[in-house]
């Protein structure tokens, strides 16, 4: 999958939305109107928030399945039998448009509507597609595929969002399929794949530390873990939509498991565990944010009511105790609008206690052009970067990768982060 990573380019938001105002604005203007005329009224839904209400309750509630199959209509058919596939209705409004209908896996939620689906027509036939949304407004900038595994971002001339709420896309049909996606598509399967390629490294070991509800393994890699020596844990893709986080921990991994001579030297004085998927029912079942206890994950680590997050602090309990080992940074990836830094402020965590400061300063000077963004992500809330702080006294972060920043740097920032991460720790540390 990295070549991926390499070619992809996606367009900054900005440019997305300048090149949306121009060629086609008339057209789209008309069809607007006749969206209006035609589909029943938007739900308003609740505004974009961080939590819904109630979102703190962990306690497990029921989710409502999506029906998978081909649904057909004079010629056009649309699937989601795939993993990672969301598509919940289609329907034909007039000769050109067709609607597909997109449901959260329940509500409320966070406004991460997640959709992917592949079309295809028996004639050519050029579409227009309603992308309309339950309990949702419209997020993700679609990206496109002729074969489920090398994406593009739709031509910015295809793509037009309705009022904020829900997005029209026009297709040219085929007799042969082609995907659309909210983010590329990153399975369990991809996850296995690249677990096996890390796991072919003599100091990485793959093991199995529980099962997801839905009886998916949930899988760490322990990497050169040694006794008493301080402990670095990462982990991601508690929110299944969030693939460019997933994609960021990736890079910042593959630099751990690299041969250069900080990282020997790394791995002789520190042990490492990642675990790259805590999600995998929600991932493959196309879900906007919960597991299939329908709970978002990264809210129940003082409660530990879902399975996923009961497993992974028992498994790391039980290392750190086995193993005498002093937990001294945990990275939680994530993506939301923009690139951003959740960290703990001086007075919950003094700066000169831990490496995260230094770290930022850091990046700052190796991407002087990006915009590195730092927030107080406070200490209270049953998230995992407070989790780590309460259990092991540890320093922690909540690194958010923007759901449109270009791959390319998606990559080179996590192998950076890792590489300054590494120098710093070693300095502190390891002396
Ligand atoms: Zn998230």
């Amino acid at each position: 999958m990295d070549s991926l990573l390499t070619t992809k380019h996606h367009f900054s938001s900005d440019l997305k939305q300048t090149k949306l105002m121009t060629a086609h604005l008339f057209s789209w203007l008309a069809l607007a109107l006749l969206i209006v005329s035609c589909s029943t009224p938007q739900k308003t839904g609740a505004p974009l928030s961080y939590d819904p209400p109630g979102s703190t309750n962990t306690r497990t509630k029921s989710i409502e399945l999506q029906k998978k199959g081909t649904f057909t209509i004079d010629g056009v058919s649309v699937s989601n039998k795939f993993d990672g596939a969301r598509m919940n209705a289609f329907e034909k409004l007039t000769d050109s448009l067709y609607q597909i209908s997109i449901y959260p896996e329940n509500a409320p939620i966070n406004m991460s509507p997640w959709y992917s689906f592949k079309i295809r027509s028996e004639e050519r036939k050029e579409i227009y597609l309603h992308l309309k949304y339950r309990d949702g407004k419209h997020r993700y900038y679609p990206d496109h595929s002729h074969d489920g595994i090398q994406w593009q971002p739709l031509d910015s001339t295809r793509y037009v969002v309705h009022e904020k709420d829900s997005a029209v896309l026009r297709l040219s049909l085929t007799n042969r399929y082609q995907w659309i996606s909210a983010q590329e598509l990153l399975t369990s399967d991809n996850n296995e794949d690249w677990i096996s390629q890390m796991a072919t490294s003599d100091f990485v070991l793959r093991k199995p530390i529980g099962k997801s509800r839905n009886d998916r393994e949930l899988t760490a890699l322990q990497i050169a873990i040694a006794q008493k020596q301080p402990l670095l844990i990462v982990i991601s893709r508690q929110h299944p939509p969030e693939v460019t986080g997933y994609m960021a921990m990736k890079a910042f991994v593959e630099e751990l498991i690299s041969t250069t001579a900080l990282v020997e030297k790394f791995r002789e004085k520190f042990s490492i565990v990642v675990v790259p998927m805590l999600n995998p029912d929600g991932v493959d079942n196309g879900h906007w944010r919960h597991n299939t206890g329908g709970v978002d994950l990264n809210r129940d680590w003082q409660f530990y009511n879902q399975p996923e997050i009961d497993q992974f602090q028992q498994y790391i309990h039980q290392l750190v105790k086995m193993n005498e080992l002093d937990v001294v940074l945990g990275l939680d990836f994530h993506s939301t609008h923009n690139d951003l830094l959740y960290t703990f402020n001086n007075e919950t965590f003094p700066d000169q206690n831990g490496v995260v400061k230094t770290w930022i300063k850091r990046l700052r000077e190796a991407f002087p052009d990006e915009t590195i963004t730092e927030e107080d992500g406070g200490a209270e809330s049953p998230v995992s970067k407070n989790w780590f702080l309460h259990e092991f006294k540890a320093e922690a972060v909540t690194y958010e990768v923007g759901d449109d920043t270009p791959r390319e740097f998606v990559q080179a920032k996590g192998k950076a982060s890792a590489r300054i991460f590494m120098e710093l720790l070693l300095d502190k540390y390891a002396r």
